[in-house]
């Protein structure tokens, strides 16, 4: 038996479970809930089928349901439990207002609300899909890699813009970095009906009034490098001495947009100094211009993992994957 405790929670849901005994989901103080008994008798089917080999010392889940707005949630809470303790693959799925649980792409079971669901809202998408999409708006692989990452935890199948050569490049004509994401992310979702994630990222230094800011990539326009922008923005500091005077952020904003829903909007920032002189030969862009914060060292000196760690894009991820499960349970 596990010792594990698991633990889920966000503004609206709080769920704590231990692997201990037998297929339970109680309230906080063990109140009655019949909503949350019916939940768990069509749940624990899953966990032991056959009755007669049924060992209820070793297999079973005990979950205090301390909080709870989503049964989406709380049933995929349930099932990665279920996952993790006996090896297996349940998923939980959307559909309507109904959950599908699957495992190895068979059916086990469709949890509706109390109330029912019109059948006509039921079946009117044809063809349920087993595993929903979310399209990158990149062609970036090593940004379609990290959020792979990510989706995939989630049960949704990853793609970028490499899978859709139709699609038409998405000018970013705005003034903001979430304008950007915003028309990236809004455009490629109203073009193909799916679930589009973009991001917009790029350096703000306080005493150039936010600039490169929006244009960070093509601050040394018309034939923009990396190494042209850099000696652009040491150029434009020539003036500034003292390194307080010099400092900066880099920004990320991610969006998530989706049919007929209000799109996820999250936003980080990595706050910093621009050197006189570059160091460090990883990261790319002004990392080797960028000082992290009191630190000393420069962006370019840091190794892929200690950058994700601190990165402007890397926070943003990471409250990302918080707010997520709650908004994805919104539908
Ligand atoms: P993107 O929106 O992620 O493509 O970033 C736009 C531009 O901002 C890049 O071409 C870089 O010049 C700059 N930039 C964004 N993130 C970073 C970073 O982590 N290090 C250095 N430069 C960055």
């Amino acid at each position: 038996m596990s010792e594990k405790i698991y633990e889920y929670k966000d503004e609206d849901n709080w769920f704590i479970g231990r692997w201990n005994g037998y297929n339970s989901l109680e309230t906080l103080g063990g109140l009655i809930d019949e909503s949350l008994s019916c939940l768990n008798q069509q749940l624990s089917s899953l966990n032991c089928n056959d009755i007669e080999k049924c060992d209820w010392e070793s297999l079973g889940y005990a979950v205090t349901v301390i909080n709870r707005k989503s049964d989406y949630l709380l049933i995929s809470f349930v099932l990665d439990m279920i996952n993790q303790e006996t090896g297996r693959k349940l998923k939980a799925i959307r559909h309507e207002k109904a959950v599908l649980i699957v495992e190895n792409e068979t059916l086990l079971l469709v949890i509706i609300p109390e109330k029912g669901i019109a059948l006509d809202d039921f079946m009117a998408g044809q063809k349920v899909q087993t595993q929903e999409t979310i399209l990158i708006a990149t062609h970036n692989k090593g940004k379609t890699k990290e959020f792979t990452h990510i989706f995939g935890a989630l049960g949704y199948k990853v793609e970028d813009l490499n899978a859709h050569p139709e699609l038409p490049e998405v000018e970013e004509t705005g003034m903001t970095f979430e304008e950007n994401a915003r028309l990236k992310a809004e455009t490629i979702c109203q073009l193909t009906g799916k679930m589009v994630l973009a991001d917009d990222s790029g350096l703000k230094v306080d005493a150039l009034g936010g600039l490169p800011g929006v244009w960070s990539a093509r601050f040394s326009a018309p034939e923009a490098t990396d190494a042209k922008n850099n000696a652009k923005l040491l150029h434009e500091l020539a003036m500034v001495f003292e390194q307080k005077d010099r400092s900066a952020q880099f920004h990320t904003t991610l969006v998530l947009a989706a049919p007929k829903r209000e799109s996820l909007v999250v936003e980080a920032e990595w706050a910093g100094y621009i050197a006189t002189q570059a160091k460090g030969q990883n990261g790319f862009g002004y990392d080797p211009l960028f000082i992290v914060g009191e630190t000393g060292r420069h962006a370019a000196e840091l190794s892929a993992e200690e950058k994700n760690k601190l990165s402007h894009r890397g926070q943003a991820v990471k409250k990302l994957v918080e707010v997520l499960p709650s908004w994805l349970a919104k539908q």
